[in-house]
C-alpha cells in the first residue's frame, strides 16, 4: 500500500502558516505589507489583547473585485509576480501568494474590499480555511482585513504565544518599522480602544521620526551624507552621531528597498563605520535606507521575508561603511555648534589654530608650555608627555584673562579656543574640566578628551609614515599556535605599520625587536599575545587599517592623561583646542562623550527659576 499522500489544501495552509505567522505581530505585518502594496494612503491597525483576539487592519488601497478577493484566499494567488523573472527582482513586499491563506486556516477570518469606482464591495468570511460566506458589503473603498482568534484550531501553537503584553509589544514594533520605512503613509494604531499612535502623513523621514520618537531624538541624528559613486546603489535616512548608542538592537534599523531587513553584512557594516564611535557592547541608532537595483538583492530567502542575500555583499559593505564614516565626520560641525556663541561667525578649519600666545610669566616650566606652531612630535603636546610633577592644579587665580596673555573676547569674558568661546573655570575632581560658554556649562573628560587626540594623531601617523617605534634591548623569539601564526602573517605590514617590528622566524615562530615609542611595555612576548588575541576577533574582514585603529584603540587608552593627573591651565587650555581639531571630538576611541553642554536653561530648570 502507498503511503505517500498529498495534504489537503487547508491542511497545508496551515503548514505555511506554521512558516510565515509565527505570532500575532506576524499577521500585522503581513497584512500591512498587503496595504503598503495596494498603494494605501492610511493604515489603520486595530488589536485587541494583544493581537490574539483581535487583529483589524484597514487601508485605503486599491481593493479588490470579487474574482481576485476570492483568489486572494488560495494558495499561492498573488497579484505581484508572473514569471521567474519576476521573481528575481522583486518591487513589491509580497510575492509568494501564501499570506492571506495561511493567515485565514488558523483563524477566524473576514475580508471586506472594495475597488475605488466599483457599486458594491464584497465580504468573504472565513473559519480555519473553510469559506463560510460571500456577499455584497458596502465598506468605503479600500481594504478591511480582520483576524479573530489566532491559533483557535491549533492548540499546540496557540500555547507558544506570550503574553498579550509582549505580543503587543512586537506589534508595535513591528508598526514602528513599517511607519518609518514609509513616512508618506498615516498610520493609526489602536490598542485595547486606546490610540497608541497616530500618525499623520509626513513630508520627510526626520519628520515620520520625530512623530514617533520625539524632538529630542531627531535632533541628535545626522542627515547621511550621500557619496557619488555607489553605482546604482543609493544610500540615504539619519544615523545617530558618534557616541550616540543604544544597549539593543531596536533602533538599528536598516531598509533595503522599503523593507525592514536584518542582515548580519549590514549589521558588520555600520559597527565598522561607526567603529570608534560605538561603545563596546553597544548598537548604533540608525534609520538608513538602501535603495537598488531589485536584480541586485534576493529577498526569497526567509520565511517572513526578514533578511535579504545581496548580489555583491562586499560592494553594500563598502558603501555603508563609507557612507557612515562620511556622516559621522559631517557631524562634527553640528557639534560644535551647540558650543559656540550663537553670533559667531563660522570657524573654518584655518582659523582653528589658537591665537598667539605667549607663555605664563610665572610659570616655572614656561619654556614648555609655549604653544608649538606646528604639530609633529607627541611632545609638543604638554598634556602627552609624562611629567614627573605637573604644575599645581588650577587656582582660581590662574584663570584671568590678563595671566594666560590670551586675548579675551569681546565681553571681556573667557577666550577664544579654536574659534570658540570658552572661559575656563577649574576642573572637577581632578577629571572634569569645567568650562562656561554662551550656552551655559561646558563639561570636558580630560581622559576622555586625550585618549580621542592621542587615538587620531596615532592613526595619522600609521597612515601617513608609520608610528614610530624604538628597538627593543634585546630582540625577543616566541612561537605561536598555526592559527595565530598565519593570522600574524598576513597581517605583517599592518603591524609594522603600527610600530611593531616583527617577522617571521622559522615555522610558527616570529622574532619582535621594536615597539611603539608611546608603549610602556615590560614584557613584549605577552604583549604581543595580547594584541593578537584581541585583533583576530575584531578583524574579522575589515580591512588594515581598521585593524590598525584598533590596535591603537585598545592600546591608547592606557595611555592617555590618567583621570587624575592634574593638569596645568595652558595644558587644559591645549586639550581642548587639540580635542576640538580631532575629526571625531565628541567621543573617545570607546565611544564615550568628550565634551558635555549643560545649557542655561536646563540649569534654570534644575533650581526652579523656569518650569
Ligand atoms: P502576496 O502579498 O504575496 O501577493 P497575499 O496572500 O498576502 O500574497 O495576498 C494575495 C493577493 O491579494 C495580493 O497579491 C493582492 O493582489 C491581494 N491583496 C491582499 N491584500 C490586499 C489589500 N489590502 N488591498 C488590495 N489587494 C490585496
Ligand atoms: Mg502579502
Amino acid at each position: 500500500m502507498s503511503r505517500i499522500r498529498l495534504l489537503p489544501e487547508i491542511l497545508a495552509s496551515q503548514v505555511a502558516a506554521g512558516e510565515v505567522v509565527e505570532r500575532p505581530a506576524s499577521v500585522v505585518k503581513e497584512l500591512v505589507e498587503n496595504s503598503i502594496d495596494a498603494g494605501a494612503r492610511r493604515i489603520e491597525v486595530v488589536v485587541q489583547r494583544g493581537g490574539i483576539s483581535l487583529i483589524r487592519v484597514v487601508d485605503d488601497g486599491c481593493g479588490m473585485e470579487r474574482d481576485d478577493a476570492l483568489l486572494s484566499l488560495e494558495r499561492h494567488a498573488t497579484s505581484k509576480i508572473r514569471t521567474s523573472a519576476d521573481l528575481a527582482a522583486i518591487a513589491t513586499l509580497g510575492f509568494r501568494g501564501e499570506a492571506l491563506p495561511s493567515i485565514a486556516s488558523v483563524s477566524r477570518f473576514r475580508l471586506t474590499t472594495r475597488e475605488a469606482d466599483a457599486m458594491a464591495g464584497t465580504e468573504i468570511i472565513v473559519a480555519g480555511g473553510r469559506i463560510e460566506t460571500v456577499r455584497d458589503g458596502g465598506e468605503a473603498p479600500g481594504t478591511q482585513v480582520e483576524v479573530r482568534s489566532i491559533f483557535y484550531n491549533l492548540p499546540a501553537r496557540r500555547k507558544f504565544l506570550r503574553s498579550e503584553n509582549t505580543e503587543s509589544r512586537n506589534i508595535e514594533h513591528q508598526l514602528h518599522l513599517q511607519a518609518i520605512g514609509h513616512p508618506e503613509i498615516a498610520f493609526v494604531f489602536l490598542r485595547d480602544d486606546r490610540i497608541v499612535f497616530q500618525l499623520p502623513a509626513a513630508a520627510t523621514l526626520r519628520e515620520r521620526i520625530r512623530d514617533l520618537h520625539g524632538r529630542e531624538l531627531v535632533e541628535r541624528l545626522l542627515a547621511v551624507e550621500e557619496a557619488s559613486s555607489h553605482g546604482k546603489m543609493r544610500i540615504r535616512g539619519l544615523i545617530g552621531q558618534a557616541g550616540m548608542s543604544r544597549p539593543s538592537r531596536v533602533q538599528q534599523l536598516v531598509f533595503v528597498n522599503g523593507r525592514a531587513i536584518e542582515s548580519p553584512v549590514l549589521t558588520a557594516a555600520l559597527r565598522e563605520g561607526y567603529h570608534t564611535a560605538l561603545m563596546k557592547g553597544q548598537f548604533p541608532v540608525t534609520f538608513l535606507f538602501l535603495d537598488l537595483d531589485p536584480a541586485a538583492v534576493d529577498v526569497n530567502v526567509h520565511p517572513a521575508k526578514r533578511e535579504v542575500r545581496f548580489r555583491d555583499p562586499a560592494a553594500v559593505r563598502e558603501a555603508v561603511v563609507e557612507t557612515i564614516r562620511r556622516t559621522l565626520e559631517s557631524g562634527r560641525r553640528d557639534w560644535q555648534q551647540q558650543f559656540q556663541k550663537p553670533s559667531a561667525p563660522e570657524s573654518t578649519p584655518a582659523d582653528l589654530a589658537l591665537p598667539a600666545t605667549g607663555p605664563v610669566p610665572s610659570a616655572p616650566d614656561a619654556g614648555q608650555n609655549s604653544l608649538p606652531e606646528r604639530r609633529d612630535d607627541l611632545a609638543d603636546r604638554p598634556y602627552l608627555v609624562p611629567r614627573p610633577q605637573f604644575e599645581p592644579a588650577l587656582r582660581p587665580s590662574d584663570v584671568g584673562g590678563e595671566v594666560r596673555g590670551l586675548a579675551p573676547n569681546q565681553d571681556g569674558l573667557g577666550v577664544a579656543i579654536a574659534g570658540q568661546q570658552f572661559q575656563i573655570i577649574g576642573i572637577l575632581n581632578k577629571l572634569y574640566v569645567l568650562m562656561e560658554n554662551q550656552n551655559g556649562l561646558v563639561l570636558v573628560d580630560q581622559h576622555a578628551a586625550h585618549e580621542r587626540i592621542l587615538f587620531e594623531e596615532l592613526r595619522r601617523r600609521m597612515e601617513e609614515q608609520g608610528v614610530p617605534s624604538q628597538r627593543l634591548l634585546l630582540a625577543q623569539t616566541f612561537e605561536l599556535a598555526p592559527r595565530d601564526a598565519e593570522w600574524v602573517e598576513r597581517n605583517v605590514a599592518t603591524l609594522q605599520k603600527m610600530g611593531i617590528g616583527i617577522e617571521a622566524f622559522g615555522e610558527n615562530a616570529f622574532k619582535i625587536d621594536s615597539l611603539p615609542t608611546f608603549l610602556d611595555v615590560s614584557d613584549p612576548v605577552a604583549f604581543m599575545r595580547k594584541v593578537i588575541d584581541g585583533l583576530k576577533s575584531a578583524s574579522n574582514g575589515s580591512s588594515p587599517l581598521r585593524l590598525g585603529e584598533e590596535m591603537i584603540a585598545k592600546t591608547v587608552c592606557r595611555h592617555a592623561v590618567k583621570a587624575n593627573d592634574p593638569l596645568g591651565y595652558l595644558e587644559v587650555e591645549k586639550l581642548i583646542s587639540d580635542l576640538l581639531e580631532c575629526e571625531l571630538p565628541y567621543c573617545c576611541p570607546h565611544g564615550r562623550p568628550t565634551m558635555i553642554q549643560i545649557s542655561l536653561s536646563e540649569l534654570e530648570k534644575k533650581f526652579g527659576r523656569k518650569v
